[in-house]
């Protein structure tokens, strides 16, 4: 497939989240893959709870440092509604500032150059907005009652979205195109001939063929195909909690507040239900699994461990204490309010950030797209297209080619079996999910990186 890229007679996508759904979209959508049988496995009930697809929000925002996301983030745009989002830098904050600074100013800068938004004050037309100082955060963010930052900046057209509607509203536009066979079931396992994967091994036994195998698993991959020093799953914490009519009414336009010094954010309100979570390195859940390629041999990886797995399941006192006390700091009549639930969510980590949309260099029928790296959720409407474009090998355009390079299968592994990115991240670098868990409220973990 890869060599000639024959369009293949059946296409068995594994995962449905926003890549396995975009890529199911984007190929039902396409000419060239009229008379091919598309199949859709997911191994929960659509929408999978534990997916990282599926939540109250994400955050839309083309304010990335890095012009391709950015340029990439010009087609998603459109799609979405512009609620604001305030990027704050905290000079008091523990460490990172300078790559926090870093990010503000080539974000902004990509804002502006490459999307070509307005600079000035919103009441004045403006789109993006600086904040010098303090007061300047405190201006913008004046309804939540705190501190927010030191400076940074405000894009008016980014925001967040209902994440799980969002995912819903493109199932059934899938749904419609009358292309797509869903099925809910549990792959166990890949089995892989020399150069093919020769079957899709559900759990129960049965086995299902396809011309080509699209794995789309999010933080799970690493399960299905050899993925050390490529991408680990990695726990991110979530916290959520109830407000009042007058308090959602009070902060429910407000902006989404990011800290980039320590990966912090609080999405504004719907329903009267509040969010704080982290942009971490988050936690690695080290699990040992038969090697999925191998037989015989064991490896160790990090793989997702959610309330699937154990619903009493809570999040580390470490993500608890970080989301209390920066909820406690930027709103602090809230600072004491119960949460009503958390969660960690599994982010898929590569070393650059750059997510992994390639054909297999062994496996000529396997298809990966993944890596996804806390930051894939604002390109639902159109990564599909990008997707397919990869599978097809047709570049497109210039954008296309370079998105390809930074996606592609990389050369030579880390040196690692698991992968803490070195993307821009809060929190510290190098904690285990057993670990933190089972400390209690003694410390402060430190980086033992
Ligand atoms: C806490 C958190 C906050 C985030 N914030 C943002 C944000 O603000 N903005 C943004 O743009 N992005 C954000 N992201 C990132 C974004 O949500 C992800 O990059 C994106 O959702 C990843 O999609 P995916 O398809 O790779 O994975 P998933 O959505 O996890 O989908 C994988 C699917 O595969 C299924 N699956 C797994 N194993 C199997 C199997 N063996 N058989 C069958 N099915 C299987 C799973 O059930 C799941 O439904 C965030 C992510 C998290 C976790």
């Amino acid at each position: 497939m890869a060599a000639t890229k024959d369009i293949p007679s059946s296409i068995l996508i594994i995962g449905s989240g926003v890549f396995g759904l975009s890529t199911a979209h984007a190929l039902a959508q396409r000419d060239a893959f009229k008379s091919s049988k598309i199949t859709l496995l997911e191994r929960l009930d659509f929408p999978a709870p534990d997916a990282a697809s599926i939540d109250t929000s994400r955050i839309i925002r083309p304010d990335y440092a890095d012009g391709a996301y950015a340029a990439l983030m010009a087609e998603a745009h459109p799609h979405w509604r512009e609620s604001g989002l305030c990027l704050t830098q905290d000079t008091n904050a523990d460490g990172g500032d300078d790559d926090a600074h870093l990010y503000l100013v080539r974000a902004l800068e990509n804002v502006k150059t490459r999307l070509g938004l307005k600079l000035g004050r919103r009441e004045e037309g403006g789109q993006v907005e600086p904040m010098e100082t303090p007061e300047d955060v405190g201006r913008v963010t004046s309804c939540m009652g705190g501190e927010c930052g030191q400076r940074g900046y405000v894009n008016w057209t980014s925001g967040w979205a209902d994440a799980e509607a969002g995912m819903c509203h493109m199932r059934k536009l899938v749904e419609r195109l009358d292309k797509v066979e869903f099925k809910t079931a549990e792959v166990a396992k890949l089995n892989y001939g020399k150069e093919k994967v020769e079957s899709v091994e559900l759990v129960g036994g049965e086995k299902l063929t396809a011309d080509l195998v699209v794995l789309a698993t999010g933080a799970w991959t690493p399960k299905l195909v050899d993925l050390r020093g490529i991408a680990s799953a990695t726990g991110q914490v979530l916290a959520y909690i109830d407000i009042t009519q007058e308090e959602q009414d009070r902060l429910g336009s407000n902006p989404v507040v990011l800290c980039e010094t320590n990966g912090m954010f609080i999405i504004p309100p719907r329903n009267r239900e509040l969010k704080v979570a982290r942009h971490g390195y988050g936690y690695a859940n080290l699990t040992r699994i038969p090697h999925p390629e191998r037989q015989g041999e064991m490896i160790t990886v990090s793989l997702p461990r959610t309330k699937q797995d154990d619903p009493k399941m809570n999040i580390p006192f470490e993500g608890d204490k970080a989301c209390r006390e920066y909820l406690a700091k930027s709103i602090p009549d809230l600072a004491t309010r119960p949460w009503t639930h958390t969660r960690i969510c599994w982010y898929t980590d590569t070393p650059t950030g750059d997510w992994l949309i390639s054909y297999h260099p062994t496996y000529s029928n396997l298809f990966v797209t993944t890596g996804g790296s806390g930051h894939a959720y604002k390109f639902l409407p159109v990564v599909g297209e990008r997707i397919v474009d990869i599978m097809t090998g047709n570049e497109n355009d210039d954008l296309g080619a370079e998105l390809t390079k930074k996606w592609k299968w990389p050369e030579q592994r880390k040196k690692v079996d698991h992968v803490w990115t070195d993307d821009w991240r809060g929190g510290v670098k190098g904690m285990y999910l057993d670990e933190e868990m089972a400390k209690g409220q003694e410390g402060v973990t430190k980086s033992r990186l």
